[in-house]
């Protein structure tokens, strides 16, 4: 199917779920996922109304960025080495997946301006999700005080691939909560006003919850 009739049944979708929780569509950023795709397919995504795109390997978001360049916001979704940090530093809008202090040093000695960071948290505890535990964030945030260009604009999460409607909710609402903690301690370098948490398995569960980044590659874009 094509991307505009895609995003016109996700949008219709996430209308749903922010009825079912007082919310408004606006407050959500759809980032298109591209990892799975071709350039044109990017393209098509962009005219069809998408602005944020998303990529989780250096390589293909290289790829894509190259022929996309500023026709979209920029999302480096994946895990990222400190080695290549350089090179999505000035193409990348957001990072969402700053997991450890290592990554942070080298994100603020490589960039001139404060870089838009999501701490990638791993809720479900899984052994094979990257992230960093729900206790561990808020002392991990203060540490990074002694850098000056990171700013902690929210969280990321990747729920388990389940079907457990109830189990997913419950992940997405401690995420939203350790968000509210985090506010609450008014650190002026992480305002943490973001929840990146949803994709095409989850997103509506994710909105209902407080998601304001849903992260949609197979849904939109096909895989
Ligand atoms: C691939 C990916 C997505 C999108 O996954 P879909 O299930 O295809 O929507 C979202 N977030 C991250 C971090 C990903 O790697």
């Amino acid at each position: 199917m094509g991307v505009a009739e895609n995003l016109s049944h996700i949008r219709q979708k996430i209308e749903q779920a922010c009825q079912n929780s007082n919310r408004k569509p606006d407050e959500i950023t759809i980032i298109g996922v591209t990892k799975y795709v071709t350039i044109e397919r990017a393209r098509e995504a962009i005219e069809a109304g998408i602005t944020n795109l998303g990529e989780n390997r250096l390589e293909g978001f290289l790829e894509k960025h190259e022929y996309i360049q500023d026709s979209a916001s920029w999302h480096f979704i994946g895990t990222l080495q400190s080695r290549k940090v350089k090179e999505v530093i000035g193409k990348v809008d957001a990072i969402h997946s700053l997991d450890r202090e290592s990554l942070a040093k080298e994100i603020n000695k490589r960039t001139a301006k404060p870089v838009d960071c999501f701490i990638q948290v791993n809720v479900s505890g899984e052994q094979t999700k990257h992230g960093i535990s729900l206790e561990d964030t808020l002392p991990f945030i203060r540490e990074l005080e002694v850098y000056s260009n990171i700013r902690i604009v929210g969280l990321m999460t990747m729920a388990p691939h389940i079907d457990d409607q109830e189990q997913l909710r419950n992940i997405f609402r401690q995420l939203a909560s350790l968000r509210e903690d985090i506010q609450a301690e008014r650190i002026a370098y992480a305002p943490c006003e973001y929840l990146s948490m949803g994709m095409s398995n989850d997103y509506q569960i994710a909105v209902e919850e407080g998601a304001t980044h849903i992260r949609i590659g197979s849904d939109l874009v096909g895989s």
